[in-house]
């Protein structure tokens, strides 16, 4: 019997119209646990590096987290992969909400798509019925308007349902999947699900799920629930609102943005503005928060209702995804009104709520400083609210000059040319990143920033204080309870981490300090991706409910896999592993890793080199980034080495020049 895992995957070709349900390897879940760990197997095993984004064998693999559907609170999370057309490299975004949990009560562990569909179509999965079916009704619709066709359509009001909007039909290299109050965003998957004609995937299930031990597994849950309170309850003193308790409460619960206002960048991630905050400002969003939000609303088994329905001013009720309520506001330098307002519109369409509105805010500072012209922009309204709105439209359309813009700000740069290279300075790998231009290098961030492969900062961060505390009394008042660390040095690290003089940044944390730091918050990132947890319960916040000391026993009483934490972060390894493998064959080298220039002022180069030297080292890969073959064979990995040494990437090591990446060669203009 399988515990917590189904068992079993659908395969879609939507070439030929077939559907299978595939048996799958009890062995792989061991050696990569679910979700991001088998979903980075399947594509290593039959997507090799030529095959581009929107080729009909490029795959798209929706996953629900190995722990997805069983009692523990906040396992919520799809992981949606596939080769991004953004970068060309492994994308795996993922998104809260209902959708995989109901996967897993259908009988599915993942839908697997290839092929592509002549005509515009949905999939229904309702139990052991699952059907293709014709969407072409549904062409050029919203996707929570989709969603709720569908649901009539089917007469199923409780089916979970994941759409694009017109984005995703058009490609635009920023499209979102939609579903419930969540969004897999990053890295155009959306995009690659229009490709194959895909509008949407219904699921409703009925069925178990078998837990392998379940006494045990309650009274874990039962801890974390206990625990979830105790921090509701206590928020941790003498760090920002937003990091003071779990979940994501900044999104609609707390009203106080002073820190992102006054921290990240507004425009095309430009000017900060040092003293926006005031008490005009917090009472004059502070009611169009009130009058807007109509409910705080919760993902799937979860009790923290961090997001929110929203009903602009003569607009349909949606759901706020996370970390979209500012980002069209700062981008527009406009008020709370106008941001919740063009998100409804922005849902709607399916878009990135990172990328777009720097796009946006892009496009017209190229305007503003006569790169792009009146002609290029031919009926824009004048206002400033209006040309947000109006190059949307353009964007999800691609129309006019919408369409370069429709592939980010790096690809769009490239093809304006005339020095619009400039203007896109807020890319990582060739994607939009934070907002934010900051004074001393950080060199734990550095090191989060050239080295994430899920390109959002935010998806590799959390659980150490991102500064230090500045009295000793705190300090000692955050360690005290800090039970969640994975060594005892990291209290001592803290401890020791001053604002200022010998012992602050950047050379301290001192270089091996970063790297374990670093190394701890992806591990944990890794997990969740892997289990499909919530990184607002795991990953992203200071001193979670699950951490690497109760993970391997939720694993082993859930899942019925014996583990432990050395085995677990062997796994870990393994699957962090393989998607680096993943990327690098497509090209990724070390001329890849880096920040944008201008992130922070004051740069160290020398510094950020044995940054990096001691991280590659420090995790088994060579001077360019590439996993050695004593790392490999080490995690069992033989079969990356063979394929590497065959293609004779190991060539590219030491200090000749990295070559250009597949995307470079071909996209170039
Ligand atoms: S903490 Fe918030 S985002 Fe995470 S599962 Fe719960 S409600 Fe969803």
């Amino acid at each position: 019997m399988r515990y917590a895992e189904i068992g079993y995957n659908l395969e879609v070709d939507l070439t030929l119209g077939s559907i299978e349900r595939v048996e799958t390897d009890p062995r792989d879940t061991e050696l990569y646990l679910g979700g991001l760990g088998t979903n980075a197997k399947i594509l290593w095993d039959r997507v090799p590096s030529e095959v581009e984004p929107f080729s009909p064998d490029n795959l798209l693999i929706f996953s629900a987290g190995l722990l997805c559907g069983t009692p523990a609170t906040g396992c919520n999370r799809t992981i949606v992969s596939t080769i991004s057309p953004q970068t060309e490299l492994m994308a795996f975004s993922m998104m809260g909400g209902f959708w995989a949990p109901e996967l897993k009560y259908a009988g599915y562990d993942k839908v697997i798509f290839r092929g592509k569909s002549p005509d515009l179509v949905y999939l229904w999965i309702h139990n052991d019925t699952v059907e293709i079916r014709d969407a072409s009704h549904l062409k050029g619709k919203g996707a929570t308007e989709t969603a709720e066709l569908i649901r009539e359509e089917l007469k199923e009001p409780k089916a979970q349902v994941a759409a694009i909007g017109l984005a995703g039909e058009n490609r635009v290299y920023f499209a979102s999947i939609e579903q419930g109050r969540s969004s897999a965003s990053r890295l155009g998957i959306g995009a690659v699900m229009g490709d194959k004609g895909i509008k949407a995937i219904a699921v409703r299930g009925t069925k178990d799920i078998n837990v392998a031990r379940p006494a045990e597994f309650m009274e874990l849950c039962n801890e974390v629930l206990e625990y979830i309170k105790f921090r509701n309850e206590n928020p941790i003193p003498g760090v920002m609102t937003i990091l003071q308790g779990l979940g994501s409460p900044q999104e609609m619960k707390v009203h106080d943005e002073k820190w992102h206002t006054e921290n990240f960048m507004w425009g095309n991630a430009r000017v900060r503005r040092k003293e926006f905050w005031n008490e005009e400002v917090a009472k004059a969003w502070m009611e169009t928060l009130e009058t807007m939000r109509t409910r705080l609303i919760s993902c799937y088994n979860c009790p923290m209702t961090c997001g929110a329905t929203i009903t602009p001013p003569g607009l349909p009720t949606f759901m706020m995804k996370c970390f979209s309520k500012l980002t069209y506001t700062m981008a527009a330098f406009s008020d709370l009104e106008f941001g919740l307002g063009i998100a409804q519109s922005a849902t709607e369409y399916g878009v990135d709520g990172f990328s777009t509105p720097q796009v946006m805010a892009f496009a017209l500072e190229l305007y503003e400083n006569g790169i792009l012209t009146d002609d290029d922009f031919p009926g824009m309204p004048s206002d400033n609210e209006g040309r947000f709105y109006w190059l949307l439209d353009r964007i999800v359309r691609r129309e006019g000059i919408g369409d370069a813009l429709a592939n980010g700000t790096y690809w769009a740069a490239k093809q304006i040319g005339k020095g619009a290279e400039e203007y896109a300075h807020n890319t990582i790998k060739k994607h939009e990143q934070l907002p934010l231009k900051l004074s001393m290098l950080n060199p734990i961030y550095f090191l989060m920033y050239a080295t994430g492969e899920k390109i959002n900062i935010t998806q590799i961060e959390g659980q150490f204080p991102q500064a230090p505390f500045p009295t000793m009394e705190e300090r000692e008042a955050f360690v005290k309870d800090w039970f969640q660390v994975p060594d005892e040095k990291f209290k001592q690290i803290l401890l020791d981490w001053e604002p200022r003089g010998e012992k602050s940044m950047p050379y301290y944390p001192t270089v091996q300090m970063c790297c374990d730091i670093v190394d701890w918050q992806e591990k944990m990132h890794y997990i969740d991706d892997a289990l499909g947890m919530c990184a607002g319960l795991s990953s992203f916040p200071l001193k979670p409910p699950y951490h690497i000391h109760n993970y391997p026993k939720f694993i082993s009483s859930g899942a019925g896999i014996e583990m432990d934490e050395d085995k677990l972060t062997q796994a870990i390894k393994r699957y962090r592993t393989l998607v680096r493998a993943i990327n690098i064959r497509r090209g990724m080298r070390r001329k890849d890793e880096k920040p944008p220039e201008d992130h922070w002022k004051k740069r160290f180069p020398e510094l950020e080199k044995e940054l990096l030297d001691t991280y590659y080292k420090f995790k088994g890969w060579n001077n360019e980034g590439i996993p050695t073959k004593e790392s490999l064979y080490e995690l069992g990995l033989d079969y990356v080495f063979e394929d590497f040494d065959k293609r004779g990437i190991y060539s590219d090591n030491g200090a000749a020049p990295s070559k250009e990446t597949l995307a470079e060669q071909e996209k170039e203009v």
